[in-house]
């Protein structure tokens, strides 16, 4: 029988920074590596050592495109890793995509932190030569009896749960999982044999708005920019919660042709992901496909301007109101979403509408808490605008969505919670015992558990 351990070296008792291994026998593989964000201190962890050699890893396989899980990727290779990196054709050219734009802020930053940018071009350039794709389902033999398949997460485009057979267990990442009826990809996989499940739990505390509510939502606070003469600041992720707010507001404006108000789409990098959304038309659910096959772009619209240069970013603000700025970053620890604060947030007309979860210490959580002056390059912009925050939008599976995932396995032996906040993770390992009679344990960072 293989003596298996496995060990997180990150998105343990956290949110972010994801990096499992998992040795089978001295055969290391390692699902993830994602970067620490949220806040300065946690940020400069990604500077430190890491806590196993990379020159002992086998293979890596990565489960989707957001920062957290490939950002440290680049960070390998220059550490020695000279192996392949496993993953799905959209994850291979959003995570691309991902890295250069954090390369660019990096460097951007860099000056001004003291730090040097953690990765080089010449680090992702090994990275870009060293992918291998998968298609979902398609088993892929890694020797040594250990094989892998990847199945729909449901998540972000091309997102993927990894199913690990070793000759005598089966071992299921959850990776990032997303729940039911999303906008755009495909409904989750369900998955009934596993051993053990490595389950994320970034929502296990909370249920979501349903789908109407969220729409609604977004909606009301874009017909009130009329009404208010105003600025809507929606706060954007790159990756899936654009596209799937570019849908809704496709066809809001699509059918209500009177309605003139110009939205920016402020976001290099958003536009960028948006184009690969059109490629990977196999990777969208059916009712997307049929969308688009009448509607040949559903996330262009009359009044959809694309600012690409800096330039073009800066004259958004001469056009009067009422307008719509999407921007990122979503947290907004960086982008230019940063300049729309400094110019919007003291006028109490205006609205900031944040699209999802902000990492407790990011600017996004500090502004949606109230009660704050902004600090915008030393000039203090106090927060007057309205703000309130779409939880909807999120591409992760709530407390529900994630219990069902989890409640069609059959006998696992135990349920292993990773990538949630500290004080969130017992209170879903609790549930998950009432509620599913599953063993369920925190893994803990750098303490390997023998499965
Ligand atoms: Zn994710």
């Amino acid at each position: 029988m293989p003596n298996i351990k496995l060990t997180s070296y990150g998105a343990a008792e956290e949110v972010t920074g994801s990096c499992h291994l998992l040795n089978v026998d001295g055969y290391r593989i390692l699902i993830d590596c994602g970067l620490f964000q949220g806040g300065h201190e946690n940020y400069l962890k990604n500077w430190e050592d890491l806590l196993f050699d990379p020159k002992n890893i086998d293979v890596v396989i990565l489960t989707h495109a957001h920062l957290d899980h490939c950002g440290r990727l680049p960070k390998l290779y220059q550490k020695g890793y000279k192996g392949k990196v496993h993953a799905t054709g959209p994850t291979i050219k959003l995570t691309q995509i991902v890295l250069e734009d954090n390369l660019q802020i990096m460097t951007e930053k860099a000056e001004k932190q003291k730090i040097a940018p953690l990765y080089s071009s010449a680090d992702l350039m090994k990275l870009n030569i060293s992918w291998l794709k998968s298609d979902y389902y398609q088993e892929v033999d890694l020797g040594n009896g250990i094989s892998f398949k990847f199945h729909n997460a449901g998540h972000i485009l091309g997102a993927a749960i990894v199913e690990l057979k070793t000759p005598d267990k089966t071992i299921v990442f959850s990776g990032d999982i997303g729940g039911h009826h999303m906008p755009l990809v495909k409904d989750i996989d369900y998955i009934e044999t596993a051993d053990y499940v490595i389950c994320e739990s970034t929502y296990g505390d909370r249920i979501h708005e349903d789908l109407t509510d969220r729409n609604k939502k977004l909606l009301d606070a874009v017909k009130r920019v009329t009404l208010n003469n105003s600025t809507l600041l929606i706060t954007i992720f790159a990756i899936e919660r654009t596209q799937d707010i570019l849908k809704v507001l496709n066809d809001y404006y699509e059918s209500h042709l009177d309605f003139n108000v110009p939205v920016y789409l402020d976001s290099p990098m958003a536009a960028e992901a948006t184009k690969i959304y059109q490629e990977e038309l196999s990777y969208l659910n059916q009712e997307a496909q049929d969308t688009l096959q009448r509607d040949k772009d559903i996330f262009r619209f009359p009044h959809l301007k694309i600012t690409n240069s800096s330039r073009d970013s800066k004259k958004i603000n001469s056009t009067p109101p009422p307008k719509i700025i999407m921007a990122g970053s979503g947290m907004v620890e960086g982008g230019r979403m940063l300049h729309h604060f400094g110019r919007y947030l003291s006028d109490k007309r205006n609205h900031v509408l944040f699209m999802g979860y902000q990492v407790p210490g990011t600017l996004g959580s500090k502004v949606l808490g109230g009660d704050f002056d902004f600090d915008y390059y030393g000039r203090k912009v106090p927060v007057r605008a309205g703000v309130d925050q779409i939880d909807g939008f999120s591409a992760h599976a709530d407390q529900n969505a994630l219990l069902d995932w989890l409640e069609h396995f059959k006998n696992p032996q135990k349920i292993l919670l990773v990538h949630g906040d500290a004080k969130v993770l017992p209170i879903f390992s609790q549930k998950i015992k009432e509620k599913l009679g599953h063993d369920s344990q925190v893994i803990e960072l750098n303490t390997p558990i023998s499965l």
